[in-house]
Parts: structure tokens; C-alpha cells; sequence
């Protein structure tokens, strides 16, 4: 089996000029490079004591579920505006170009609970940030946050300071 960095595609100037995209589908169409992923996030997790794992729509959904699912635990998902249909909380953050919103059900998270996020990559922390928010406001508690690539140089970890955020790839 490769190393994980040898099956993320990186390519030049998308989706601006200048931005090196990491493109995650080059590891999810190679059955090693899935299992690589999972197995190496998953090992972030190794002694974590925890209830939930929350990931955000849509590629926190491909490496949240599996990870759940073989530590039996409850996947949470956070959904972009107007698709939850029971009462949700949402939090509305800014993009480097204009605002997003994210949702989750009310009920999905419980006081006190000890939640995991899972995302595939952190850039400036922002969409990490309004999920801790979102999380903290339902009286969860996060434990831990883990993605499979970071962007350090956009310095990310600078707004997650004092959460605890791992990264199987960290790109400069
Ligand atoms: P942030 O909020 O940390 O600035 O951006 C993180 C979000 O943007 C993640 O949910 C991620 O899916 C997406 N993103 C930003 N840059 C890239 C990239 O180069 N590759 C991939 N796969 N996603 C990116």
C-alpha cells in the first residue's frame, strides 16, 4: 500500500488561481486509499473517550459514517441550510466570499455528550469553528476533532485554540 499522500490528486489553481485544491475523490475511488483514510483517522480516536461523531455535510458524511459505524457509535450530521425536517439550531458563519449556514437537529446531541467532528480537511478553521459552536450550544462537549488534511498555512489551529485537532496530512 502507498503512503496516504500519494493518493490525494492535488490541483493547481482550482477552483481560484493560485489555490492548490486537495482533492479527496482520488482517495475514495482506490479501495486501499479508503480504507488508509478511514483506518488513519480512525487511529486518531485511539484512547478518546467519546459518545457521538458529528461531521458536516458533505464529505465530513464520507469519513464520519465509517468511523461510527466501527466504533459503534451515533454519527450526527450537520447539513447546509433547509434540508433537516424536524427543529433544528443553525449557525450562520463567514466564507472567505460571502456567509454559509449549517444545521443540525435539535435533538441530535444531548447535554453533556462528548462529541468527535470529523471533516476532510481544515482550512481557516471557520466551518470547524461554527460547528464547535453549534455543538456547545446544545451543551455537547467537544473532545476532539479530526481531519484528514490540513491546510497550515492558513492557520486553522490558531482559531481552534484550545480544542484538541488532529490531521493525518498536514500541506504547508
Ligand atoms: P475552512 O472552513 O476550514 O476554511 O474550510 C474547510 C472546508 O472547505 C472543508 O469542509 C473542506 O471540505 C473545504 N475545502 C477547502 N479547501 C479544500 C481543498 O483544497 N480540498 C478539499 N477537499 N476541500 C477543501
Amino acid at each position: 500500500m502507498k503512503p496516504i499522500e500519494e493518493y490525494v490528486r492535488s490541483i493547481p489553481d482550482f477552483p481560484e488561481q493560485g489555490i492548490i485544491f486537495r482533492d479527496v475523490t482520488s482517495v475514495l475511488q482506490d479501495a486501499d486509499g479508503l480504507h488508509l483514510a478511514v483506518d488513519l483517522m480512525q487511529g486518531k480516536l485511539d484512547g478518546v473517550e467519546f459518545d457521538v461523531i458529528v461531521g458536516p455535510e458533505s464529505r465530513g458524511f464520507i469519513f464520519g459514517v465509517p468511523i461510527a459505524y466501527n466504533l459503534h457509535k451515533p454519527f450526527i450530521p450537520i447539513r447546509k441550510k433547509g434540508k433537516l425536517p424536524c427543529e433544528t439550531v443553525s449557525i450562520r458563519y463567514d466564507l472567505e466570499y460571502g456567509t454559509a449556514e449549517l444545521e443540525v437537529h435539535r435533538d441530535a446531541i444531548k447535554e453533556g455528550q462528548k462529541v468527535v467532528i470529523i471533516d476532510d480537511l481544515i482550512a481557516t478553521g471557520g466551518t470547524n469553528e461554527a460547528m464547535i459552536k453549534l455543538v456547545e450550544g446544545l451543551g455537547g462537549e467537544v473532545v476532539k476533532t479530526v481531519f484528514l488534511m490540513e491546510l497550515s498555512g492558513l492557520e486553522g489551529r490558531k482559531r481552534l485554540k484550545g480544542y484538541d485537532v488532529e490531521s493525518v496530512i498536514a500541506y504547508p
